[in-house]
């Protein structure tokens, strides 16, 4: 097959596929960013596959990157575009299942598809716009089917995250997967406790992010693949509820929210410890944890200004959206109303701050001044104080006259 309008991106990459044939080498354009194409989608980055070694690559151009050399991968800098080119490879065996103990180059196009995961993902496109499919991937593409490369249960048993990766681009995609690719990925399921929980959490996250995230939850749920993912063991029947309470045609619009709704269904009391084990950053955790208490406050209560100052006006939003996919009564309107009230949205935009008490109105750094200064801030977001400095430091004396008198 022959793509004849090849998207601007693949274009204006031409000129360095040209470079790297004329040295004497292949190079062609590989994963996702082909599949896409094919799909009609958009493509975000180009990969490129060359027969050239790493060395032999940087010899091509004036600007390079050494990035990922042990993998066989260099960005080249040219045209104010950065791209990446990693040289044909095969992976040995796979140490603990987690990552390949060691990276062969070759020099064999056909080699190099054959270690990809799945066969929409293992095509290559040369500068004439050629498809090169070795593994009947146009056939899946258009029967919009997910399958393997090879030997399905070889493949999983050599990268469990594979699996993980299958049910994202179920969810990505729209594609059933295939009935022997998911049985394998059934029986394979129990290697997933041996993958690293960085990369598990980056393909559960893609799945909950996608825009088919329900078809890749069912065949997250009926794979099993739960059980031996942190904190998910047995919880078939509430993953079952996120499908069942949430509208059908709703997505997670961010991934803080869609954390947030998963911590919920599973009633998960301790949202920072169920998120430390899938080792997610301490700013990820804060924003989860805020749009479920968020969410649990207002079951029972409306909103107030201090909920929007203390949590922030996107947050709330994440977590009223989180209500409207339940079908429970919404009031963004009340969310913008109080949002506009504010007349600060941080403490940074106090013009008071603890250098000017101590210079004006000698105060000595310590709690005491703390105690004031969140005094002041929670007078000022209250409208009971104006964000005036002559204003605030008649509040200070009066505070420090209180605490004075005990
Ligand atoms: P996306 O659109 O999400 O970027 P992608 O298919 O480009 O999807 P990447 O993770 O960017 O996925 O990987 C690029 C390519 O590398 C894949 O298309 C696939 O051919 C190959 N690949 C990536 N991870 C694996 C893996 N664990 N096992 C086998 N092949 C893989
Ligand atoms: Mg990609």
């Amino acid at each position: 097959m022959r793509l004849n309008n090849l998207p601007s991106e693949f274009q204006k990459a031409l000129p360095i596929l040209k470079k790297i044939r004329e040295a004497g080498y292949e190079a062609y354009f590989v994963g996702g960013s082909v599949r896409d194409v094919l799909l009609g989608h958009p493509i975000h980055d180009v990969d490129i596959a060359t027969s050239s070694y790493p060395e032999e690559t940087k010899q091509i151009f004036n600007r390079t990157i050494d990035i990922g050399i042990e993998h066989g991968t260099v960005l080249v800098l040219e045209n104010n575009e950065e791209y990446e080119i990693t040289t044909f490879r095969t992976e040995d065996v796979y140490v603990d299942y987690r990552r390949p103990s060691q990276v062969n180059f070759v020099r064999s196009l056909e080699e190099d598809l054959k270690r990809r995961d799945f066969t929409v993902n293992a095509f290559a496109l040369n500068e004439e716009g050629e498809i090169v499919d070795l593994f009947h991937g146009l056939e899946d593409l258009d029967n919009h089917l997910l399958r393997a490369v090879g030997v399905a249960g070889e493949r999983f048993n050599e990268d469990a995250l594979r699996i993980m990766r299958g049910l994202r681009f179920a969810a990505s995609l729209d594609f059933e997967i295939e009935e022997a690719t998911f049985e394998a990925m059934k029986a394979h399921a129990p290697l997933l406790e041996k993958i690293s929980v960085e990369r598990s959490f980056i393909e559960f996250d893609k799945l909950l992010m996608a825009p088919f995230w329900r078809k890749g939850m069912e065949a997250f749920i009926a794979s099993q693949a739960y059980n031996y993912l942190p904190c998910l063991t047995d919880s078939q029947e509430k993953l079952q509820s996120l499908l069942d309470d949430f509208a059908a045609d709703f997505c997670f619009t961010s991934s803080e929210q869609a954390w947030a709704a998963l911590i919920l269904t599973l009633e998960e009391s301790n949202v920072k410890s169920f998120l430390k084990k899938w080792k997610t950053s301490t700013h990820f955790q804060k924003d989860v944890e805020h749009i479920v208490t968020i969410f649990k406050n207002r079951l029972t209560a409306e909103l107030n200004k201090e909920q929007v100052y203390q949590f922030g006006k996107n947050l709330i939003y994440r977590a009223e959206e989180l209500r409207q996919a339940m079908g429970m009564s919404v009031d963004f309107e009340r969310i913008d109303v109080l949002d506009k009230s504010l007349t600060i949205h941080d403490k940074h935009e106090i013009v008071v701050n603890g250098g000017m008490l101590i210079k004006e109105l000698g105060l000595k750094p310590g709690p005491q001044m703390g105690q004031v200064l969140s005094q002041v801030e929670r007078a000022i977001v209250y409208g009971d104080l104006a964000n005036e400095k002559e204003a605030i430091f008649d509040f200070v004396k009066d505070c420090l006259e209180d605490i004075e008198k005990g």
